[in-house]
């Protein structure tokens, strides 16, 4: 994507798209992968900025054009799709931010009008009926491309599909996954083999901004134990799992002072245990989430350290109101 960028508004780099038409002319199907319901992640106004955020959550709403409404993936809250910004009351100047696979699928659409198009996703693949419906459309070459998220990344098998591309192989690196590069790369190294897998040989396209990213170099190279043991030695320099624990500690409330209250009464009461640290609290990434306050400690200890049994003990000592929930979460997946 440094190299050769698509062209402005658009999200398919020239090259998967020169694939994409060969692919078509062999009469062969072609898969975009991006793990990006909705249409757009975000909706803002291009006349005062106001974006759409969830009531409840500290998430923006995802736009959803096939069933024209605002979502919100966290919490499930949606609203439709206004025509005005509730702001500055203008009216058509709302705008959709970054891509989602039904904006790809518009894309693909603009590109080859010629082609058969399927968004698989779990809005449009919501029963084991709608999977056998589109497996068969596959099978019988009824499609020629198709968009969707990790859902098309399970064991599917089809002979005639040469193509994979990869929209934005960065989207797992960033946000608050501890286990973001190995996740990348083994999503990533699963949507490939989906290419390729009968007599006709397969050919993969990674869109990246940082090509030379271990994971990037790995997933290129296919080489799998050099990628562990690189992530390997990572982990072990960071104290991080499985060298290390991490722990989560979240406390949250309807009502934000009684959370933040008993988040700084859990703090303050931490125990000196010797290869532990505490670290917060602090309004958690997700500072709200299905209308609750987060605030979030963390603790970092040694492996052979009982870090379940430290909190236990810890925690069992306080006490808090009952609208409050705490709750713990040890060598989490992702701290948001
Ligand atoms: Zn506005
Ligand atoms: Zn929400």
């Amino acid at each position: 994507l440094i190299k050769e960028p698509p062209e402005r508004g658009r999200w398919l780099a020239p090259r998967l798209v020169k694939a994409m038409q060969a692919t078509l002319e062999r009469r062969e199907q072609s898969l975009l992968f991006l793990n990006r319901r909705g249409y757009a992640p975000l909706t803002l106004c291009r006349t005062c900025g106001h974006r759409f955020q969830c009531p409840n959550c500290t998430a923006w709403m995802v736009e959803h054009r096939l069933t024209r409404r605002l979502a919100c993936h966290h919490c499930g809250h949606a609203e439709p799709t206004p025509r005005v910004c509730p702001e500055c009351k203008g009216e058509d100047t709302l705008v959709a931010c970054g891509p989602g696979v039904e904006r790809i699928a518009d894309e693909v659409t603009a590109l080859f009008p010629e082609a058969k198009t399927a968004v698989v996703t779990s809005d449009t693949i919501w029963s084991p009926a709608k999977a056998a419906e589109f497996v068969g459309r596959m099978e019988a070459g009824d499609i020629d491309i198709v968009v969707g998220t990790q859902l098309v990344t399970k064991g599917y098998h089809f002979p005639n599909l040469t193509l994979v591309g990869v929209v934005d192989a960065d989207l797992g690196l960033d946000g608050g996954d501890l286990r973001a590069a190995e996740r990348t790369f083994q999503q990533i190294r699963q949507v490939s083999g989906r290419a390729g897998r009968g007599e006709k040989p397969g050919h993969v396209f990674i869109q990246t901004h940082s090509p030379g990213a271990q994971v990037m170099q790995a997933l290129i190279t296919g080489d799998a134990d050099a990628f562990y043991a690189a992530e390997t030695d990572a982990r072990k320099d960071a104290g991080a799992p499985p060298f290390g624990r991490y722990a989560a500690i979240v406390v949250s409330s309807e009502d934000q002072s009684c959370a933040h209250d008993t988040a700084k009464l859990v703090g303050r009461s931490a125990p000196e245990v010797e290869g532990m640290h505490v670290y917060g609290p602090a309004p958690a990434p997700l500072a709200m989430l299905r209308g609750r306050h987060r605030y979030r400690l963390l603790v970092h200890a040694r492996r052979a350290l009982d870090v379940q049994d430290v909190i236990r003990d810890w925690l069992g000592k306080l006490e808090w109101p009952s609208k409050v929930r705490v709750t713990v979460d040890v060598d989490p997946y992702n701290f948001l």
